[in-house]
């Protein structure tokens, strides 16, 4: 039998297993925040591991933001050697799960089966990837028992608060530096024929107006912070967004909307805090005396992150030029540059050839509108040959009701198990 028969066999033949794992996965609650059990499940997936020749070691995040005794910060790095000098391919999946939220309608940590899905918190995104990168690696095992080079596999925390006690510390410590590891996958729920190359960047960014407080009935001896951020989202609505709309990519964002450059208002907060639900007394007139909003640029690789703040700030600078008395400041909370692998990179082209042999159908490019732990490994790993591919539907991640396709899995599986097999089966 040829070797890509061999897979497809050996990647049918674990249907049964690649659900079971799926649902193992998924009923230990991996709740993040506050960062529930991850130990738990990195012990389970290192259980399985070292049974099927893995190395493997459990790293504690310690002091990353989030880690304590009672929540700490586990990740899990397996690696298997080949028999013989060659690349190493690496698949990272992030463990955690957001909350559950309102609107289930299934136990979502029951992982019950309904036809041809599997139900539950994090299944999409992305236990259901992290099975199917399991199962990839175990059939190209039995497979291509001489494959070339390492496979390695990691389960890593915190992706959804922002992947400091996970991937960040891991790629601090050199574990993507390109000596170590060549190709990373992420199996994020991208779709099983498409191929995501990386993301746009992130600036996050508090803004305060400054007034002074003074009684509600005499304004006039006060000044209003809140009429001062007033005029500043007149200035956004009036120069801003319009700027935006008109910053389009050549980066394939999708959805399409995302195409160009965005900006939300996060949040908006002014004069007297909000009482407690339960509190039946009116509120105090005051003047408002501090107003302050969070913004969320998510900028393109076109654009350079000093011009993305500079517009903000020489926005600023025309609302303070027309108003008395108008003083803010703006304070840098979070930034993330875009990252974008070249379609000419290895891991990209065997993926691509994968999807098309497994799939019968060209790979679609795909750049995701929000971050994830590319960008650690980008930045901080150094390693540009990274790209997300993996089973599931992105518009149902963090929403009630989240499934992942058993069929997809198996078929994203058979995709992994052949990139493997083309990177280190020669
Ligand atoms: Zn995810």
């Amino acid at each position: 039998m040829k070797l890509e028969d061999r897979i497809t066999h050996e990647i049918r033949a674990r249907r049964d297993d690649l659900i079971a794992l799926t649902q193992d996965l998924i009923r230990i609650p991996t709740l993040n925040p506050p960062g529930r059990h991850y130990r738990e499940i990195c012990d389970y997936l290192a259980e399985r591991l070292l049974a099927e020749g893995f190395e493997v070691e459990l790293i504690r995040a310690h002091d990353a933001p989030g880690d304590s005794d009672t929540y700490p910060r586990w990740n899990m790095v397996a690696r298997r050697e080949g028999t013989r000098p060659g690349d190493c391919v690496h698949f990272n999946s992030h463990h955690d799960v957001v909350e559950v939220g309102h609107g289930w309608t299934r136990d979502p940590f029951g992982a019950e089966i309904e036809g041809d899905r599997i139900y539950g918190r994090g299944a999409c995104d992305m236990k259901g990837g992290l099975a199917a990168s399991v199962i990839a690696a175990e059939a190209l095992i039995t497979a291509c028992p001489d494959y070339a080079g390492a496979i390695e596999i990691s389960a890593t925390a915190d992706e959804e608060t922002g992947g400091y006690g996970g991937v960040a510390y891991l790629a601090a410590q050199g574990r993507f530096a390109p000596e170590r590891v060549q190709h990373v996958i992420i199996p994020e729920p991208l779709h099983k024929d498409q191929i995501c190359l990386g993301h746009r960047g992130v600036w996050w960014a508090e803004i305060e107006t400054h007034g002074r407080i003074a009684h509600g009935s005499m304004p006039f001896l006060g000044d209003s912070a809140v009429r001062h951020m007033g005029a500043v989202l007149a200035e956004m609505e009036e120069t801003l967004f319009p700027l935006l709309t008109t910053k389009h990519t050549a980066m394939p964002v999708i959805p399409e909307g995302a195409r160009q450059s965005t900006l939300n208002i996060n949040s908006i907060h002014g004069g007297e805090p909000e009482q407690d639900p339960g509190y039946t007394g009116l509120p105090a007139p005051c003047v408002p005396d501090r107003c302050r909003i969070i913004i969320d640029r998510r900028f393109l690789i076109e654009e350079q992150i000093d011009e993305v703040k500079s517009e903000v700030s020489a926005l600023m600078e025309r609302v303070k030029a027309r108003r008395a008395n108008f003083t803010y400041e703006i304070r840098d909370l979070f930034e993330v540059q875009p990252t974008m692998t070249d379609r000419d990179a290895p891991v990209v082209r065997s993926t691509a050839a994968a999807i098309a042999a497994v799939l019968g159908r060209e790979a679609a490019y795909v750049v995701s509108p929000g971050t994830y732990d590319q960008k650690h490994i980008d930045r901080i790993g150094r390693l540009k040959n990274c790209i997300a591919y993996g089973p599931g539907v992105l518009a149902l991640a963090h929403q009630p009701d989240e499934w992942i396709g058993i069929t997809d899995m198996e078929d994203s599986a058979k995709v992994m198990a052949l990139v493997l097999a083309e990177l280190l089966g020669k």
